[in-house]
This record gives C-alpha cells, sequence and structure tokens, in this order.
C-alpha cells in the first residue's frame, strides 16, 4: 500500500532527515586514514541518539551497528569493524538512517579517503548526479516509476557506468522500508506515477565495472562482482504540490 503523507507528517520526516543529514556530514568530516569503521559507527550513534533519534539501522533484520560503511568494492551494507580502517585513497559509503517522533529518514553519501584517483572522483560525482537528474525529472502526477528508473540507467550508462539490479530505492514514512520499489532502471512509461504526498527514497548504486554484485556469506555485505569499486547516492525526497523536496539535503 502507498502511503499519502500531510505536510504535518511531512514535516516529522523533515526533522528525521535532517539528523541523517547532519550525521552524514559528521561522518565526512571524521573521514580520513587510520579511522576505523567501527569509530565511525560510533559517533554516528552518538550523534543520533543525542538528537533524540533513533538510530534505525540497529537491529534491524538483525543489523548489528548503527550505519552501513562500504568501502571500495562493497556496493552497500557493510557492517563497521575494529578490524576495517580506512586508507588513503579508499572511497567509502554511508549509509544512514534515522527515527523521530515515528517517522523516518534515510540517505546515503561516498566520499573520499585522503587523495583517490580521477576515475573514483568521477564515480562519486556521476553517482550524485545521477540521483539529481532523476529528481529534476519528476513531474507530479504524471513522471512514472519507469521514468525516474530510465532516466537514472540512462545517465549512468552514458558514462559507461553499471547500475545495480538487485537493490532499489524505496516508499519511506512511519516504517523505513514502504511501497513503491524504487529501481535505479526501467523503462519509460512504465510503472506507477509519483504523485502528491509521497516520499520516497531514491538511493542510485553504480558500479565502475560490472553491475553485477555479490552477497557476502557474513548476511549483509554486498560487493561488485568483478571487485572495482563502486558509489552509493541517496535521499529522502517529498513530492509535494510545491515540486520535489530533498528532505535530507
Ligand atoms: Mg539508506
Ligand atoms: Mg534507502
Amino acid at each position: 500500500m502507498i502511503t499519502i503523507k500531510t505536510d504535518a507528517q511531512i514535516e516529522y520526516m523533515r526533522k528525521a532527515n535532517q539528523i541523517v543529514r547532519d550525521t552524514l556530514n559528521l561522518l565526512r568530516d571524521h573521514t580520513k586514514p587510520g579511522v576505523s569503521t567501527y569509530e565511525l559507527n560510533r559517533l554516528a550513534h552518538e550523534y543520533i541518539t543525542s538528537q533524540n533519534a533513533i538510530p534505525s539501522f540497529l537491529n534491524y533484520h538483525g543489523f548489528p551497528a548503527s550505519i552501513c560503511v562500504s568501502v571500495d568494492c562493497e556496493v552497500v551494507h557493510g557492517i563497521p569493524s575494529k578490524k576495517k580502517i580506512l586508507e588513503e585513497g579508499q572511497i567509502v559509503s554511508y549509509d544512514c538512517g534515522a527515527i523521530f517522533n515515528g517517522w523516518h529518514g534515510d540517505a546515503a553519501r561516498t566520499v573520499a579517503v585522503g587523495l583517490i584517483t580521477p576515475e573514483c572522483q568521477r564515480l562519486i560525482d556521476v553517482t550524485e548526479q545521477c540521483f539529481f537528474e532523476g529528481v529534476n525529472s519528476i513531474v507530479a502526477g504524471v513522471t512514472r516509476l519507469g521514468d525516474l528508473g530510465h532516466t537514472i540507467q540512462a545517465y549512468a550508462e552514458s558514462h559507461g557506468y553499471g547500475v545495480v539490479r538487485e537493490l532499489v530505492g524505496h516508499g519511506i514514512g512511519r516504517n523505513m522500508h514502504e511501497e513503491p520499489d524504487v529501481p535505479n532502471f526501467g523503462v519509460a512509461g512504465r510503472g506507477m506515477r509519483l504523485s502528491e504526498g509521497m516520499t520516497i527514497a531514491i538511493e542510485p548504486m553504480i558500479t565502475m565495472g560490472t553491475e553485477k554484485v555479490d552477497f557476502l556469506d557474513d548476511g549483509w555485505t554486498v560487493k561488485t562482482r568483478d571487485r572495482k569499486p563502486a558509489a552509493h547516492y541517496e535521499n529522502t525526497v517529498a513530492i509535494t504540490s510545491r515540486g520535489v523536496e530533498i528532505l535530507s539535503l
């Protein structure tokens, strides 16, 4: 079932998403060679709870941390660990969710650890732009999910990148994952129309090489099959009468 949100409900979601945004900014500012992903998780957990919010990833289907930290060829759902120390030249994807007053926020960013190659920087930039190409194409009541997915896919593929098929964006509200699925690929003209009051997380997961992924037997981590880097960029957006509002920016 698709839930349509009132302005008051979107206001709660705005707050949850601002906490997520600020957490991601904090993580970016602490990203440097030598820091463990465990420490980054600790910082995020402390910040979210200090804002009277709940880290929604912690214990979600048993996930053991408050954020996902995915390095280089890890696409998403990396588990923070004391043994995982960031190194110069890596790229790291942070995915963060928070619940405020019962409403969810969800966003993700990929950032550089120290100096990275131009190839990795381009992957990060194009992945971010995939999101904005998608968002800027949305016309409430007109754009279909297939149009949105097609726009994102076409932009990624025009740069020679892959679009992960097994993982998609989603509706969001009182639950982190609601209907509908929001794929980063698709056929224009297909699928449901995006209409006023819908709140969705749009989250391109873009690969430098093959779009094929492996699900590791830790039960969580997703890696590119060719072990080339991947990037992730996500925001929660609200489709309103005033246009599309990005709640987590
Ligand atoms: Mg997320
Ligand atoms: Mg999400």
